[in-house]
Order: C-alpha cells, then structure tokens, then sequence
C-alpha cells in the first residue's frame, strides 16, 4: 500500500514513552446500580479472552486473564505514522459517507500504547489486542501487534495492518450510528444470544473495514498482493481457526468474531460494492 505520503490524522495520542503500571485496578463504568452497555471490542479472541460478558457489565476486571509475556516492538516512529494515516483516511471516508447519509462524522481518538494504558473501559493491555472503547469513543493499539500480525496472524502487510485499524474505526462507526443500543433492543425481541450478537457486530466492522479498503483502492493507493493478504487475515483470525490452533478443536457456540470464512466474505462483501448498505449484517 502506498501511504507514505498521505495525510497523516490529528486525533492520535502517542502514550508510548509512558509505561502502564497501574495493573490490578478496578475500574467501575457507569454506576448507581444502573447497568450501562459498553463494549470492548477485539480484533480476535486469540489469546482466549472472552470480553463477552462485559456487555452489560458495569465492572470490568481484566486482570483475572493471564497476561501474555510479549515482547513490545520498539518505538517505532514508522508504526506511528502508518497508524495516523490509515486513520486520517478512515476519517476522509467516513466524513463523506456520512455527509451522503446526512449525518456528521465526529472521528475517534487513537491512543498508541505499550504494555498497558488506562481506559475508560479500564486497563487497555497487550494481550487484547486492539480494541475501541465506546465509552470514551477510543481506539487503543499497541504497536507490538504490527509485530504479532507479521508472525502469527496471517501474515501482515501494510494493507492488512489498515484493515484490523479500519475493522476498529467500523466499531465507532457502529457506535455512531446507534447500532449498539439498537442491539439492545434486538435482544429483547428475539432469542439471540450474546455471543451470537457479538458475531453480527464484528462482522458488520469487517464488512465498514472492506468499505475502506475500497475507497483506499479507488486512491490507486494498493499495490499487488495487498488484497491477498488483507484477506488473507481475515482467514486468520476466524473464531475456527484460532480456536483449532489454540484448543485442537472448535465450538461454534462461543464463537464471538464469526469463522474464518465470514470474516473473509463480510470484509470482501464491503470491499467489492464500497456501499454500507450491503454491510447488513443483523438480517443476513
Ligand atoms: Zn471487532
């Protein structure tokens, strides 16, 4: 993908000279007694963290979960960079698409972190992955995951690091556009459980991620083999075949993200027709 000289985003905070100690803190969200939805959402439950139940936790309390001995990436002022462009072009597709709805795009904020970083959906760290919290409408990566991508996930390539930003930046999308309280509503009328909605609603960031990727293409700004190996990830991060990897077998039941095979056609579905229409994934 060519990025290099594109516009590079406003909304990033770079948090990664600061290291996280904070750990072993809990973190109460809403309160009252009243039950406020929010949301973590992971790019892909790999590391078998399973976030489904805070969906209508007023609590979160994620050091319980074994933390991931990884090795955090450097500094890298490339990564940095790379992250405020793929964001600025979300913010350039967004902005537009929403115009043609008549609605207005506020952009996210994206924080660069390492190790771990305080959240208003709690402590961000490593193992999660990146994820958006609705709460304060944030995007958190660490960029030792460009790292974890290359070596475990499919691969890499520039393209398909853009895509697991633009599958997060598609949470806020959702969260714009009411999705998540509309889902709320969904689950008082029908029998779906969480795990089930939490399917729809990954897919559907797969699907607005494949809608950038679109316009990205439509820039001339893709080179041979980007789509491959943007889809490529995808594959890799089915619900099917990490838990094949991981466990040895599978159980669709817990499935969160959608198998590798939904993932692949949600994100090509969003790719191929550019129109948020298609990417209709509650009656489908
Ligand atoms: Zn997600």
């Amino acid at each position: 993908m060519r990025w290099r000289d594109q516009r590079e985003s406003d909304n990033i905070e770079d948090r990664r000279s600061q290291s996280g100690s904070e750990l072993g803190t809990r973190i109460p969200i809403g309160g009252k007694g009243r039950v406020v939805l929010f949301i973590v959402v992971l790019i892909a439950g790999y590391y078998g963290v399973d976030l489904t139940g805070l969906l209508n936790s007023d609590v979160i309390d994620l050091n319980s979960t074994p933390q991931n001995s990884a090795e955090y990436a450097v500094d890298d002022p490339q990564a940095a960079k790379f992250t405020s462009v793929i964001l600025a072009s979300t913010e350039d597709y967004w902005s537009q698409d929403f115009k043609r709805l008549g609605k207005t795009y506020i952009p996210p904020k994206l924080v660069l972190y390492t190790g771990s970083t305080q959240t208003s959906c709690g402590t961000g760290q490593t193992f999660m992955g990146p994820f958006y919290c609705s709460v304060d409408k944030t995007v958190y990566l660490d960029t030792s995951f460009y790292q974890e991508m290359k070596q475990r996930l499919g691969g890499g390539g520039d393209f398909a690091q853009g895509y697991v930003i633009a599958h997060e930046i598609g949470h806020h999308v959702q969260n714009l556009l009411g999705t998540f309280n509309q889902l709320k509503q969904f689950k008082q009328y029908s029998d779906v459980s969480d795990n089930q909605l939490s399917v729809k609603l990954e897919l559907q960031a797969d699907c607005y991620a494949g809608l950038w990727g679109n316009a990205v293409q439509k820039q001339n700004l893709l080179e041979v083999g980007d789509i491959e190996q943007a889809l490529n990830t995808t594959e890799a991060i089915g619900d099917d075949r990490l838990q094949r990897q991981r466990d040895g077998y599978v159980v669709p039941d817990s499935f969160t993200h959608g198998t590798s095979k939904q993932r692949y056609a949600w994100f090509k579905k969003g790719f191929d027709s550019g129109s948020i229409e298609q990417c209709d994934t509650f009656t489908e």
